[in-house]
């Protein structure tokens, strides 16, 4: 990989820090001063050094999100914001996705890394990994709708879903409900309670197979997973 791109990804400034740590000879590649930036290095073998700090490089990274509403789940959008805007520079030359979709204004748990096997796995319908989502829904929601989510629901296209537990926690004129599915299809949490003729009025995302959202993480921050939480999910 590219020099610049590699002292960026490991913490060493922009793009235009980077250039100015070359530029004023602090590099080095296999003890000789480097001050191009487009040089290809392997980090598995060449030794990089910033002053007398050797560069331990970092392939991937596994960010966990609270994600804010008003942000779509894409690396790019045209007119809309991206939970990739949210991150600093350091995180964002890695080149992170987010794993799987929030709708723009559904908030909590996202995975972001640039790992597309564990993207791979965690996304794919063979799998079956568990979501669990808080959400506020307009009416009361019973035992019924319960019975209804448990033997899987007809949404408006014609799928049937798999069977998806919901838990009361509250219910009322608004009632509070926790469910677990473990699909992904589109708008799928809202379509489900559409078609027991329910909106969704708040949605959130707090548990992913076996990974639980920070509740310190507010709303729009993100830290990079723990040793334990990434092999709870690899
Ligand atoms: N279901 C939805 O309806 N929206 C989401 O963002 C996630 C699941």
């Amino acid at each position: 990989m590219r020099l610049d791109k590699l002292l960026a990804n490991t913490g060493h400034g922009s793009r235009k820090e980077v250039k100015n740590l070359l530029k004023r000879k602090k590099v080095s590649v296999n003890r000789t001063i480097v001050r191009d930036g487009s040089l290809h290095v392997d980090p598995s073998t060449d030794i990089i050094q910033v002053g007398d700090y050797t560069v331990h490089y970092q392939e991937f990274i596994y960010l966990m999100m609270n994600k804010p509403p008003g942000y779509v789940s894409a690396t790019v959008d045209d007119k809309d914001k991206t939970v990739i805007d949210l991150l600093a520079e350091n995180y964002q030359h890695f080149e992170p996705f987010p794993v799987g979709r929030l709708d723009k204004d559904t908030e909590g748990l996202l995975l972001l890394t640039n790992d597309g096997e564990l993207g791979h796995k965690l996304t794919s319908p063979k799998k079956d990994i568990e979501k669990v989502y808080y959400a506020r829904i307009d009416g009361c929601v019973t035992n019924e709708d319960v019975k209804q989510f448990a033997g899987g629901i007809l949404l408006e296209d014609g799928y049937q879903t798999k069977s998806a537990k919901l838990r009361i926690l509250t219910a009322g004129a608004v009632s509070e409900i926790e469910v677990t599915i473990s699909e992904g299809k589109y708008h799928q949490v809202k379509r489900m309670f559409a078609a027991v003729g329910k909106r969704v009025s708040y949605l959130k995302r707090i548990k992913m197979g076996q990974l639980l959202l920070d509740p310190t993480l507010d709303n729009g921050y993100y830290r990079e997973l723990t040793e334990k939480e990434l092999t709870s999910i690899l």
